[in-house]
C-alpha cells in the first residue's frame, strides 16, 4: 500500500496522514492471529467486536470528519485504506463500512446540531448506523418506493417498508429515504431514523454472507420521528442520494479488491503445499497458475481505477466514471478470484472451515449490492460512450 499511496498521492496535504493510517492497520491487523479471518467470516461474535473495538479505539472512524467535529479529516481515502487492508486480512467490519457511508450525507446536509447529535457519536463507535433503502417494490429503482413520512404537529409519521437492510436490529440509527407529501416525481426526503422507536418490528432474512452481518425486512407501523429527524431540505433527499453514490462505490470497490487479495494469497499458500502427483504441488501446473495470475492482474487494474477515482473525489472533480469503473472492476476481479480460489481448494473450498466459500460469497455479493453491475455498466454506456439511456 504505501508504495501505492506514494506514487498518487505524495503531493497530498495528508499524506503523513496516511502513512499514519496504514501504520496503524497494520498494527491492527498484527493482533489478530493471521487466520482469524475464517471465524470472523463464518462468523464469530466475539471477535466481531474485538475487531470493531479495535478499529474504533485506533480513532480510525473519525478519518474523513472534519476536525471541528473531532474527527481526523483527510477526505475519502483514510477510509478506503482501511477497508481495502482490513480486507486483505478478512478483518473488514462491515459496521465500520456501513456506518462510513451512512453518515456521509449527514455529514454533507445535516445541520450542525444533527451531525453533533448522530454522526460525531460514530467517531468512538458509540453509535451506528444501517442504511434503509431497498422495498420489495422497489430494488434498483430507489425512486419507486412507497415508504411514507406523513406530517402530523412537530413530528413525522412513518409508515411502509424496507428489506436487506443490513445490521438493522443492531443498528442505533438508520439513514432512511421515504416518500413525503411532495408528490412530484423523485422528491425522496432522507431522515435519521432512531433504530429503537416504538412501531419498528424487524424478521431477520436468511441470508448468511458477512458472518455475524445479518440482513432484515423492516416494517414500520406509524412510527414517529421528531421534526429534526429530517436531513437537509425536505425533498432533496435524491439528490443527496446520488451525491452520496461515488463514495459508497469506491468504499464497495475496496472492500472487493482486498478480498481479492486474501483469496490470491490463501490459495497460492494451498496450492503450493497441496501435492497429487510424483511430490508436484498443485501450484506448480499452468492451468492453476493462469487464473491466479489473470485474477492478481485484475485486481491490481481494479485497485488502480479505485484509488484514482478517491484522488478524484477527494480533489472535488468529478468521480463518477471512475467509481463505477472501479466498483464494477473490482466486484468482477474478486469473483473471478474467488472462483478460481475454490476451483484449486477443490472439495475443501466447499468446506466452510476453510473459508474460502465465505470469500466467494462476500465477493460475489458485491456484483448486486449495494448497486448490480448493469446498472454500473448502464452508466457507463450512457455517460462514457454517449448511447442512449437504456432502461
Ligand atoms: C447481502 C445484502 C445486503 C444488503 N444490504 C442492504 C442495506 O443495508 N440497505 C439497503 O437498503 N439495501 C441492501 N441490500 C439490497 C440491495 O441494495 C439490492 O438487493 C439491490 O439494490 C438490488 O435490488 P433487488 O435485490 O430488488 O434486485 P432487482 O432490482 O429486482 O434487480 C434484479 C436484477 O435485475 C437486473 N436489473 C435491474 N434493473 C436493471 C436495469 N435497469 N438494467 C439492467 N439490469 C437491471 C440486475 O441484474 C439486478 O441484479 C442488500 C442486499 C444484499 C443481497
Amino acid at each position: 500500500m504505501l508504495e501505492l499511496i506514494n506514487s498518487l498521492f505524495s503531493d497530498s496535504e495528508h499524506h503523513e496522514l496516511y502513512m499514519g493510517v496504514i501504520e496503524t492497520v497494520e498494527g491492527i491487523i498484527r493482533e489478530f492471529p493471521e487466520d482469524a479471518w475464517k471465524r470472523k467470516m463464518i462468523g464469530d461474535p466475539e471477535l466481531e467486536r474485538q475487531v470493531q473495538e479495535t478499529v474504533y479505539g485506533a480513532g480510525l472512524m473519525g478519518l474523513g470528519i472534519e476536525e471541528k467535529f473531532g474527527g481526523m479529516g483527510g477526505g475519502l481515502l483514510g477510509p478506503i485504506l482501511v477497508t481495502d487492508m482490513l480486507a486483505q486480512h478478512g478483518l473488514t467490519s462491515f459496521a465500520q463500512v456501513l456506518t462510513s457511508f451512512c453518515r456521509a450525507p449527514l455529514l454533507n446536509h445535516g445541520s450542525p446540531a444533527q451531525i453533533e447529535r448522530y454522526a460525531v457519536p460514530s467517531i468512538t463507535g458509540e453509535k451506528s448506523f444501517c442504511i434503509l433503502a431497498t422495498e420489495p417494490d422497489a430494488g434498483t429503482n430507489t425512486f419507486n418506493i412507497s415508504t411514507r413520512a406523513t406530517r402530523r404537529g412537530d413530528k413525522w409519521i412513518l409508515n411502509g417498508q424496507k428489506t436487506y437492510i443490513t445490521k438493522a436490529a443492531e443498528s442505533d440509527y438508520g439513514f432512511l429515504i421515504a416518500r413525503t407529501d411532495l408528490e412530484a416525481q423523485g422528491a425522496l426526503s432522507v431522515f435519521v431514523l432512531d433504530m429503537k422507536s416504538p412501531g419498528i418490528e424487524m424478521q431477520q432474512m436468511n441470508i448468511n454472507i458477512f458472518g455475524e452481518d445479518r440482513q432484515y425486512t423492516v416494517f414500520f407501523d406509524d412510527v414517529e420521528m421528531p421534526a429534526d429527524a429530517l436531513v437537509g431540505e425536505e425533498g432533496a433527499g435524491g439528490k443527496y442520494m446520488f451525491a452520496g453514490l461515488n463514495a459508497e462505490r469506491l468504499i464497495i470497490s475496496a472492500m472487493a479488491v482486498g478480498t481479492a487479495d486474501l483469496a490470491l494469497r490463501e490459495t497460492a499458500r494451498y496450492v503450493n503445499e497441496r501435492t497429487l502427483f510424483g511430490g508436484q504441488p498443485t501450484g506448480t501446473y499452468q492451468a492453476v497458475q493462469h487464473p491466479l495470475a489473470q485474477g492478481k492482474a485484475d485486481t491490481e487494474a481494479a485497485r488502480l481505477l479505485l484509488y484514482h477515482g478517491v484522488k478524484l473525489f477527494d480533489e472535488g472533480r468529478d468521480a463518477g466514471m471512475y467509481s463505477n469503473m472501479a466498483k464494477l472492476q473490482s466486484a468482477n476481479a474478486a469473483t473471478s478470484v474467488c472462483d478460481a480460489a475454490i476451483q484449486f481448494h477443490g472439495g475443501s473450498g466447499m468446506d466452510e472451515d476453510t473459508g474460502i466459500l465465505a470469500l466467494w460469497r462476500t465477493a460475489r455479493v458485491l456484483k448486486i449490492a449495494p448497486i448490480n453491475n448493469e446498472m454500473i455498466l448502464n452508466y457507463i454506456a450512457q455517460h462514457g460512450i454517449g448511447l442512449p439511456r437504456s432502461y
